[in-house]
């Protein structure tokens, strides 16, 4: 990845850590769940609101490293308001984003979620990232846990 979108990417991550959107729990939520990440000890609570397929409002809250905090920030923003059709593209992109180590990811594409394939130089960090999605899944599917596989 060329060093000035690293630098960008890595701005991203840094500033939803700092000031993480949509924190805090949800007091009408429909769908909650809990995500623990053993390797890191990431530990993540996703609120959901439904109404039928679409997200009314997604909150969470966590103790954990930068990376799990930044990468449910962003996933918060980005599934606000979408359908969980959307939802779930969203989530397929991410985990390719952080497979592939060749291609280049871009916001105009990907919006901020093209931040986290900074993370592929941390091959022991994906699961920080990919915590918050799996416990959203969680909570979709109505199972109170995740943990990171
Ligand atoms: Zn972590």
């Amino acid at each position: 990845m060329p060093e000035d979108l690293n630098d960008l990417y890595q701005g991203i991550i840094l500033d939803h850590n700092k000031r993480p959107r949509h924190y805090g729990a949800l007091a009408n939520a429909t769908h909650v769940a809990e995500g623990y990440n053993p390797l890191c000890g990431d530990r993540i609570e996703v609120f959901l609101q439904l109404s039928g397929d679409q997200i009314e409002a997604i909150q969470f809250e966590c103790a954990s490293c930068a990376i799990c905090k930044a990468s449910a920030s962003i996933m918060a923003e980005a599934l606000v308001g979408q359908s969980i059709s959307i939802g779930e593209s969203l989530q397929e992109s991410v985990s390719r984003i952080l497979k592939t180590d060749t291609e280049t990811v871009t916001l105009d594409v990907q919006g901020e979620i093209a931040a986290l394939s900074g993370v592929r130089n941390f091959p022991a960090r994906i699961k920080c990232a990919t915590l918050p999605w799996h416990t959203y899944q969680a909570a979709l599917r109505g199972e109170a846990k995740a943990v990171t596989e």
